[in-house]
């Protein structure tokens, strides 16, 4: 699960790292005791959205030259026109994908005197099973590009859980970022709050960029992307209750309801499989013949008609899909229950795309004779990468 950066910084404070003080808005009337509330001089006025990017990103029907999502006032009265004018438009940036994403809320901070921007991230790294720190002096660009160009620039290292981090793994980062007197000491000290923050708040990923030394030598947190284990939700929630269901998708958030293990991405082939491996499986497959899944799509062990219907749904809801197919092996599944459960779907919702059906297992006869008495316009496979093969050629021709 994400969360804004607004809220990442309410939970940064907590932990008493460094941020600058701060106002959420909703409504353009708000932003002027907002900003009102805040020191000066400067104001900077930031778009909420669950994306990174937005300072270079580019509002939808943008005037000539007009900023991005991180705009900088020089008065209360500017911080909030700049508010009205972003509310309510549609940010693009690298990170939405060309649709873009509308700006509903609009964070008023005040603005810093940068001197340096730096970078710096907690995650957890798989290959180690801890925990993680990036840093890089390379701050306020994508981490992404600085590890491509000049990965000699970035430092990485993991803390052993046992002894937990110290005040050496503080210094260490303190040194790659090559900080000096005031902010590498306090460098250090935020270094073990991210760290309790991170393990506490079951993070997946921290990441602070830029992090700034200001002017006046001490640092702050500029940006924060959080994101959260969402398996961890249920012990968490002061967390949870931070979640913003208008950033989601809204196929994800149909599928979380139905306890469906669904994934929307890019691709034109939808994907109903039951398993997580087989899923992984038929995706793999499916580029191997020269297409792309439009999901990940896991209906459970043991789904219901109920659930099948619904995750058939969702899948012909996305306008991308040009294909399905439905790949189930029947173990605990039973064939005969994705039957009906596709048939009834197709029943409400109707069957625009060609539709491929593997099945194997069990009831694996009774499953292919609903389906073959149904009067559906089915494509019968006998194994995967002849369901794959028949799919791809379906949909390219
Ligand atoms: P994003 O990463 O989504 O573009 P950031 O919060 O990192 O958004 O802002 C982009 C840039 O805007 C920063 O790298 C920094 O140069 C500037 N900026 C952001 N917040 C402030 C602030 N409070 N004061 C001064 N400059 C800021
Ligand atoms: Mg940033």
């Amino acid at each position: 699960m994400n969360i804004h950066e607004y809220q990442a910084k309410q939970l940064l404070k907590e932990y008493g790292a460094p941020v600058a003080d701060g106002r959420a808005v909703t409504r353009a009337e708000e932003a002027k005791t907002a900003a009102g509330a805040l020191d000066g001089p400067l104001w900077v006025v930031k778009a909420q959205i669950h994306a990174g990017g937005r300072g270079k990103g580019k509002f939808k029907e943008a005037s000539a030259g007009e900023k991005g999502g991180v705009r900088l006032a020089k008065s209360v009265e500017e911080a909030a026109e700049e508010t009205a004018r972003m509310l309510g438009r549609t940010l693009v940036t690298h990170q939405t994908g060309p649709a873009g994403k509308q700006v509903n809320r609009i964070y008023i901070e005040d603005g810093a005197d940068i001197e340096t921007e730096l970078y710096l991230a907690l995650l957890v790294d798989r290959d180690t099973s801890r925990i993680s720190f990036i840093a890089s002096t390379e701050g306020g660009m994508d981490i992404e590009e600085v590890a491509a160009h000049t990965p000699e620039k970035i430092v990485t290292f993991s803390v052993d859980p046992a002894s937990g981090v110290s005040a050496f793994h503080g210094r260490k980062v303190a040194f790659a970022l090559g900080l000096k007197g005031q902010a590498f000491k306090e460098c250090v000290a935020l270094v073990s709050k991210l760290y309790k923050l991170f393990v506490e708040k079951d993070v997946s990923l921290l990441e602070i960029n830029p992090l700034i030394v200001m002017t006046d030598g001490h640092i702050r947190c500029l940006d924060c992307k959080m994101n959260f284990d969402s398996n961890s939700l249920y012990r968490q929630p002061e967390v949870f209750s931070l979640r913003d269901e208008t950033e989601e998708d809204p196929k994800e958030l149909e599928a979380s309801k139905y306890d469906l293990n669904y994934i929307a991405l890019d691709g034109e082939i939808g994907c109903m499989v039951n398993g997580a491996g087989l899923a992984m499986a038929t995706m793999d497959i499916i580029k191997l013949y020269g297409s792309e899944p439009a999901n990940f799509l896991d209906v459970g062990g043991g789904a219901t008609k109920e659930k099948v219907t619904e995750a058939f749904k969702i899948i012909t809801s996305d306008p991308q899909v040009k294909g399905i197919l439905v790949n189930i092996f029947g173990g605990i599944m039973r064939c005969d229950v994705i039957a009906e459960g596709v048939i009834a779907a197709v029943k409400e919702v109707g069957l625009k795309v060609p539709l491929v059906v593997r099945l194997e297992g069990t009831n694996v006869d009774l499953g292919k004779k609903i389906i073959g008495e149904s009067g559906l316009n089915v494509i019968a496979a006998d194994n995967l990468s002849d369901a794959a093969e028949k799919i791809v050629k379906a949909v390219k021709g």
